[in-house]
């Protein structure tokens, strides 16, 4: 279990608020030709020739979005700015350049905060994004991340959640409900760990299911395919709260219904192996889980041999008219409306 301690604290007092700032940003090294001016000024500066700009914000706090007892400062930033990334790629956009807001309580160390920002740097090297700016603040309590991600966009090139229409192929680029197992994974060994400090946490065995939560990657590949493919999602979001909230927001702005069949919605071995130690249904974990990161996206179908070639893609079902409403088709032939939260048990037996 990570503590989050380190050999040497640094109070962030001896720095200051400017101190601490130059020795979180001093070493920026831009990739993005659109970045003309980033730290260090009022404000950065971005070029976007002839497209649009594409902005989203999330706000993280401890206590409420993260746990330090169990989540390493490194992969709290480089989650931090995936999240934000994969809210991106949702618009069928290239992510540019982000922002980083802390507000940091004097618990943190100069050496945590470096840390913090090494995952940072680590998400922004790997999906070429320059961090361009941000804000230092002090909290009474705990830490509260804020970061926004700026992308670009031809016009045309964007994608909602609005478009799609009764016929289109729903899709979805990796498997769901992982994510969620691996947090209940690190939430029983965190009981397990404050009632016996001495024991060991068993981790190694579930080490897929708390990558997929504590690391999670944004779906740069997906968008890369569609320009490649020339494919144009009809709409799309990313699977941040569970496949069924996603799938009634993009029904709900489209005006559709929709099916999902539930034999085809990916769940990898260890999360079905896991939700049944838990006593949870797969397909439940799946369906409300959430913070997968994946795109959930439709097609015409006239483009379904397009996506039939695209890695790591499956066909999970279709949407319909509004009036069908929102339905689950069971693998044992039954069909079940899909509701926004509830862990309703969808099995016969
Ligand atoms: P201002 O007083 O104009 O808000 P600051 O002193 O807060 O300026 O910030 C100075 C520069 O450092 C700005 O370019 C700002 O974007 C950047 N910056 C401040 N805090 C952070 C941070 N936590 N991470 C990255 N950049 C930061
Ligand atoms: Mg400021």
């Amino acid at each position: 279990m990570s503590n989050n301690t380190y050999n040497t604290f640094t109070d962030i007092n001896t720095l200051g608020e400017f101190g601490l700032i130059k020795a979180l940003t001093s070493d920026i090294d831009h990739c993005q030709p659109s970045t003309l001016l980033g730290v260090g000024d009022d404000a950065a500066v971005i070029r976007h020739e002839g497209e649009v700009s594409v902005v989203s914000t999330d706000m993280l706090v401890e206590g409420i979005h993260f746990d330090l007892m169990y989540t390493p400062l490194k992969h709290l930033g480089y989650k931090s700015i995936v999240v934000n990334l994969s809210d991106i790629y949702a618009m069928n956009a290239m992510p540019t350049q982000v922002t980083v807001s802390i507000a940091i309580s004097s618990k943190y160390s100069v050496e945590a905060m470096k840390e913090l920002y090494e995952g940072i740097y680590t998400a922004c090297r790997m999906y070429k994004v320059d961090l361009v700016g941000g804000d230092t603040t002090s909290s009474p309590k705990g830490m509260i991340i804020s970061v926004t991600a700026i992308g670009h966009a031809r016009e045309a090139d964007i994608v909602t959640r609005k478009g799609a229409k009764p016929g289109d192929i729903i899709c979805v680029t990796g498997d769901l409900g992982a994510s969620y197992l691996g947090l209940q994974i690190l939430e029983r060994e965190k009981q397990v760990y404050l009632a016996h400090p001495g024991v060991q946490p068993e981790l190694e065995k579930s080490q897929y299911l708390i990558e997929r939560q504590l690391k999670p990657e944004a779906q740069s590949g997906a968008i890369e395919y569609f320009r490649k493919a020339g494919i144009r999602p009809t709409s799309m979001i990313d699977i941040s709260d569970g496949l069924a909230s996603e799938v009634m927001h993009l029904c709900s702005q489209s005006g559709t219904g929709a099916y999902i069949e539930e034999g085809k919605v990916p769940i990898h071995p260890d999360a079905e192996r896991t939700a049944l130690e838990f006593n949870l249904d797969p397909i439940t974990c799946a369906l409300h889980g959430g913070e997968d990161y994946e795109l959930l996206f439709t097609i015409d179908e006239r483009d379904l041999e397009k996506v039939r070639y695209m890695p790591d893609v499956f066909i999970i079902g279709e949407m319909t008219d509004a009036s069908d409403g929102i339905q689950l088709h069971t693998t044992g032939g039954n069909i079940h409306p899909i509701t926004a939260q509830g862990w309703n048990h969808f099995r016969e037996n």
